[in-house]
């Protein structure tokens, strides 16, 4: 479903260079929830926004289903974007609009129809379960709540994948764990492949068939997590 071949980037900033990662290879197979983890610097941003080209590859090729997004021109890559949902560790929600209009946004940009549009945010009110905060504000709301609000808006243009950037590192356990068993719901209900990011090893252990581990731009491990991280 998505796959990376030998993928490079190097930021360049006036004279300085940063190589943040480099020769990455991986394949993401349909269906799976797959993470990726490291420590802080080791690269994960910059792959994970590699697969939706938000950071545009040095090097290499970035396939998804069977797109190379690379070769698109913007016109292109902006439909196959639809494709791919994103959500981020601190939300990125519109302050000023409310739940419903947060989740319609991606919508409105397809320029779906008014009655379907209603009709799908309601559907994915349910899907997240925030019933009855449709019309809050998310100052209103908890950050367990805005996450939900975040998937929601990721998926209302019912994307093929998602990729989670810390999607849980602003939040306490136990909501981290409700939010964990909704991604994992979500993959489970809807085929969802889900890629994400994380610095924690309990999100792995938790929902990932499998993993890599990243550290200074490389992949010095991959596997079944059960092989990985659960095994002595
Ligand atoms: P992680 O997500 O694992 O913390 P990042 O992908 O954010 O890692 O960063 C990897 C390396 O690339 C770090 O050295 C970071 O400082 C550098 N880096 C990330 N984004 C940029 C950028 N936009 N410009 C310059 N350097 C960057
Ligand atoms: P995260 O914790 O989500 O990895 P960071 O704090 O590493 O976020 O980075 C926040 C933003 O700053 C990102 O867009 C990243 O690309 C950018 N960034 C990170 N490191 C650098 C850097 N050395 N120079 C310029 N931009 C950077």
């Amino acid at each position: 479903m998505i796959e990376l071949k030998s993928v490079s980037k190097t930021y360049r900033v006036g004279s300085i260079t940063t190589e943040a990662i480099r020769g990455i290879d991986l394949h993401v197979r349909k269906g799976e929830i797959f993470g990726v983890i490291g420590h802080s610097g080791a690269g994960k941003s910059t792959l994970l926004r590699c697969v939706n080209l938000l950071e545009r590859p040095t090097t290499g090729s970035v396939i998804v289903g069977d797109t190379d997004l690379t070769r698109l021109s913007g016109r292109q890559l902006q439909q196959h974007r639809r494709r791919i949902g994103i959500i981020f560790q601190h939300f990125n929600l519109l302050s000023t609009a409310t739940v419903r209009d947060n989740i319609a946004f991606p919508l409105k940009l397809a320029k779906t129809p008014r009655a379907e549009m209603k009709a799908r945010v309601d559907e994915l009110i349910g899907l997240v379960g925030l019933e009855g905060h449709g019309d809050k504000y998310p100052s209103q709301l908890s950050g367990g709540q805005k996450q939900r609000v975040g998937i929601a808006r990721a998926l209302a243009n019912r994307p093929e994948v998602l990729l989670c950037d810390e999607a849980t590192s602003a939040l306490d356990p136990q909501t981290t764990d409700s939010i964990l068993s909704l991604l994992l719901g979500i993959n489970e209900k809807l085929g969802l492949t889900i890629m994400l990011i994380t610095h924690e090893m309990h999100v792995i252990r938790t929902i990932c068939d499998r993993v890599a581990v990243i550290d200074g731009g490389e992949i010095v491990e991959m596997g079944d997590v059960i092989d990985v991280f659960l095994h002595p």
